[in-house]
């Protein structure tokens, strides 16, 4: 559903993707790993049309590469970005408000079954709907910010580092969440540097390295790949 063919972005003069191609089908995970600096959120940035860039995006045929962020999210490719940005100074509800407000333009008061849903996955969050989203733990802020994608009513969910600065006990929890909006229909492109996480819970992955695609495959083969191993996994070679 979505396809990405040989994109090149930029910084200014500088390029940060050099050729790229991607695609995610319409029931898979797949999760683009790689170290600092790779080009894993420019690549988002790039879907997202929040950058510079040529090549072709499709998405279920049509192509986005020139479209507006406004246009790429109504058309339901939701970007939750990495660092979270909820607002601090709003209530964990009108956070979720916000989601439907400027995505799909529907009013506060219609918010019924997808608030309902963002609940049903995360019950802490109805625990805290007065709270504001400053007082919130950054799992719960984690969780806010997918909940506000949801609200939108995703058909690709796209994901920069969820695991960013969580215990990983949270992020366990948080992980499941992520397996759990996939099997409700929700296609994700998951960027992580955490990539035993990503492979673990992705169909496939793609491996970004100084803005191109280094390998790719299924998740399940990466995982035992030697030179992912080596480059990737060091922790898991080494307790192995
Ligand atoms: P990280 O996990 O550290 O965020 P990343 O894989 O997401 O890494 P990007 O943030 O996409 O990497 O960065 C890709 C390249 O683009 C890097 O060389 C980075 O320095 C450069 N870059 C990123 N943002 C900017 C910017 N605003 N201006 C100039 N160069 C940038």
């Amino acid at each position: 559903m979505l396809d990405i063919k040989n994109v090149h972005a930029y910084y200014g003069n500088i390029e940060a993707l050099h050729g790229v191609d991607l695609s995610v089908g319409s029931k898979e995970i797949v999760a683009i790993v790689g170290s600092n600096g790779a080009g894993k959120t420019t690549l988002l940035r790039s879907i997202s049309g929040l950058i510079t860039k040529t090549g072709a995006i499709s998405y279920n045929g049509e192509a986005i590469d020139k479209r507006s962020p406004r246009h790429i999210a109504k058309a339901g490719l939701i970007h939750v970005p990495e660092g979270r940005h909820v607002f601090p100074g709003l209530t964990v509800e009108e956070n979720l408000a916000v989601g439907s407000v400027s995505w799909r333009g529907i009013g506060k008061a219609n918010l019924g079954d997808d608030l309902e849903k963002v609940f049903y996955l995360f019950a802490r969050l109805k625990e805290r709907r007065k709270q504001y989203a400053w007082s919130l733990s950054g799992g719960e802020q984690q969780m806010l910010a997918i909940g506000r994608a949801i609200m939108g009513r995703p058909k690709l969910l796209m994901l920069d580092e969820p695991s960013m600065g969580l215990a990983p006990i949270v992020i366990d929890e948080l992980f499941v969440k992520i397996v759990e909006i996939n099997s409700m229909g929700v296609p994700i492109l998951l960027v992580e540097q955490n990539a035993l996480l990503a492979m673990s819970i992705s169909q496939r992955a793609y491996i970004l390295e100084g803005g191109k695609v280094v390998l790719e495959g299924n998740s399940k083969d990466l995982l035992n790949d030697v030179r992912v191993r080596e480059a990737y996994l060091g922790k898991l070679k080494d307790s192995a």
